[in-house]
């Protein structure tokens, strides 16, 4: 057998074991394979100019995306919720890849639950799906809320969430006064952002609807966004509390993806409160930690809740210097001595080690709020990048990377790439790494630095 329960191998190495080399041998009689020279001889030309041009041409085709979906990034906010069970109306399929994709990357159960569309109810709509999932998912598994969004299958046919829930509420499925938000979550529009953005405006109008008070709480709200790092939420809560004041984060996953192992199993560790989440409203302010994964919530909570909002990204100094600064204008307390004190080491630690990093290039993707955080940490230490890429870019994006790249000295020579995807991304590190081999240098290197 090629493959050990004592090592388990990745299938980079797994695919280069002899059973594997002689049954990749065996299929090219049934594929008109070409021999080794012809495969090496495309696989070169795949490398240079030409192929990058016709690479970048493409235009109804994606090749490895570098965003995620829709539901994916609203069950990714729903579990921010205490006691919160993401419901999935649609294909079973789809929720198999967001819970496996979240489950690996945490080393965490994530429970989530699927109505479980399949052709009948793809004809006939899903409504019948959504009373039963409902009833089963609030018989078994005793949530305290509901968060349901849809997959494409059930956006193509037009399934109307409001509806189905109104009538599974009529049928029985749960009680009348249980929480059940929404979001329409379609993914051949945006991206995991998109979904993360428009599940917590859901969640958000759904638990404060009639909670509005004439007084402020004197709380101040945060937004973390897509950040999947669950330290982050951690450290804004070490940070707000040597400020001293009352916050609500909106919503903190860092139990549900970070949970200890107390030999217990808890389905839904942690999470924001459902009466701190109702009581955000009444806040003083919101703060939303990314810009790209929270318009639409941004937008709803100026207009319906009448609060001020802004977006900070507390990464490298001048992030989060602005982030503090933000903090101490609105909390009215000046920045804790403490956080000082941290910020002379971190500028120290930058200083020591910026003659590793200081005049290194470098390419980079991912998406927007992340690009645009990391890259500028790298301009403060003096890192110089060449290639910036984010699949699920547009035009707000495009113009504050350019506006942050011309703000440095070491931005100069950075391309931005918005839309695009890994196979162009994988174009021009081929020809960045070729270029540097043999020190090319022709008319087309207009936007690449060597
Ligand atoms: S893109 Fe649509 S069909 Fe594909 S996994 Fe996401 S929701 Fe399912």
């Amino acid at each position: 057998m090629p493959q050990n329960p004592e090592k388990i191998q990745d299938h980079v190495e797994l695919f280069h074991q002899p059973e594997y080399q002689q049954l990749f041998e065996n299929k090219k009689q049934f594929e008109n394979g070409h021999e080794p020279e012809e495969v090496q001889r495309v696989a070169e030309w795949t490398k240079g100019w030409d192929y990058r041009e016709k690479n970048f041409a493409r235009e109804a085709l994606t090749v490895n995306p570098a965003k995620g979906c829709q539901p994916l990034g609203a069950i990714f906010a729903a579990v921010g919720f205490e006691g919160t069970l993401p419901f999935v109306q649609g294909s079973q399929g789809c929720v198999a890849y967001f819970r496996t994709h979240l489950t690996r990357h945490y080393k965490e159960p994530f429970s989530g639950v699927s109505s479980s569309m399949t052709e009948d109810a793809a004809v006939f709509g899903g409504l019948q799906n959504m009373i039963d999932g409902l009833a089963n998912s609030y018989q078994l598994y005793k949530p305290k809320m509901i968060a349901v969004c849809t997959t494409c299958m059930a956006e193509v046919i037009g399934d109307d969430l409001q509806a189905f829930i109104n009538n599974s509420k009529q049928a029985g499925s749960v009680p009348q006064d249980f929480p059940v938000p929404y979001a329409h979550t379609p993914s051949f529009v945006g991206s995991h952002i998109t979904g993360y953005d428009n599940m917590m405006k859901g969640i958000l109008s759904n638990l404060t609807a009639g909670h509005k008070k004439e007084t402020s709480n004197g709380k101040i709200n945060f937004i973390p966004g897509f950040d999947t790092y669950v330290g982050n939420n951690r450290e804004i809560k070490r940070i707000a509390s040597l400020f001293g004041f009352d916050y609500t984060i909106l919503a903190d996953n860092s139990d549900y993806l970070d949970s200890p192992n107390t030999g217990e199993f808890d389905m839904y560790p942690g999470g924001t409160k459902l009466e701190d989440a109702a009581d955000s409203i009444n806040a003083k302010a919101t703060i939303a930690l990314q810009a790209h994964s929270t318009p639409k919530t941004r937008e709803y909570i100026e207009k319906e809740w009448k609060q001020p909002t802004s977006v900070s990204r507390p990464w490298g100094i001048k992030g989060t210097d602005e982030f503090l600064m933000k903090l101490s204008e609105l909390s009215g307390i000046p920045i804790p001595e403490e956080l000082e004190i941290e910020r002379g080491r971190a500028v120290d630690a930058m200083t020591d080690s910026h003659s590793w990093i200081h005049g290194k290039r470098f390419a980079i993707y991912g998406e927007p709020d992340l690009v645009y955080s990391v890259v500028g940490f790298m301009l403060e230490m003096g890192a110089e990048p060449v290639h910036v890429l984010v699949h699920n870019s547009n035009e707000v994006f495009e113009a504050e990377m350019k506006e942050l790249l011309a703000s440095s000295p070491f931005g100069q020579h950075a391309t931005v790439w918005p839309g695009k995807d890994l196979w162009h991304m994988r174009s021009l590190m081929c020809l960045l790494s070729g270029l540097l081999n043999t020190a090319f240098s022709t008319l087309k290197l207009s936007h690449v630095t060597i």
